[in-house]
């Protein structure tokens, strides 16, 4: 039983490494679900809004460092780190991003990030967010997570089922 524990607990500190060395990432202006999705999944993505133009875009990929995911021919043959995404289906678009690039997922939220910023989430307890969350959430969440950049905070029930359900799809894809 012992070593059973011990074994769980390298392999999931080993899949927690393979997610820290994941790429960080910037979606082009057509690929705005998209970046919300991957930031469901954990990853550093950050979005070029609507009102960058090619450009500038490219730049910021290359200034930050980041992967730079386009929907548009033209701008993914301007460097060496851009992706374009083929598929027009979101779920489509997520399998694709993830095996092409060979990230590192899970499918459980637990890493997530804000997926209205990009912040990373810290744990709250109870009295961290008792002035910002409605009282029958304050009573019934099990758990909270604030957004360390947008002070958002998220509970489980912030996310539906319907999340979870489409990120494991996505990662039963995956193979
Ligand atoms: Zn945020």
């Amino acid at each position: 039983m012992r070593n059973d524990c011990k074994i769980a607990g390298r392999a999931s500190g080993f899949v927690e490494l393979r997610q820290q060395l994941n790429p960080r990432l910037l979606c082009d202006a057509m690929l705005g679900s998209l970046c919300r999705w991957l930031r469901f999944f954990g990853l550093d993505c950050e979005f070029a809004g609507v009102e960058a133009d090619d450009a500038e875009v490219g730049a910021r990929a290359e200034a930050e460092g980041r992967w730079l995911l386009t929907a548009d021919r033209e701008l993914a043959g301007r460097g060496p780190r851009t992706m374009l995404v083929r598929s027009l289906d979101l779920e489509d678009q997520l399998v694709e991003v993830l095996s092409r690039l060979r990230l590192e997922v899970r499918s459980d939220l637990e890493h997530s990030r804000c997926s209205h910023c990009n912040g990373l989430l810290v744990e709250q307890g109870r009295d961290d967010v008792a002035d910002d969350v409605p009282p029958y959430v304050l009573k019934t969440a099990e758990r909270f997570k604030r957004c360390g950049s947008c002070s958002r905070i998220f509970w489980p029930g912030t996310h539906g089922e319907s999340i979870l359900a489409r990120m494991q799809r996505v990662v039963a894809r995956l193979g």
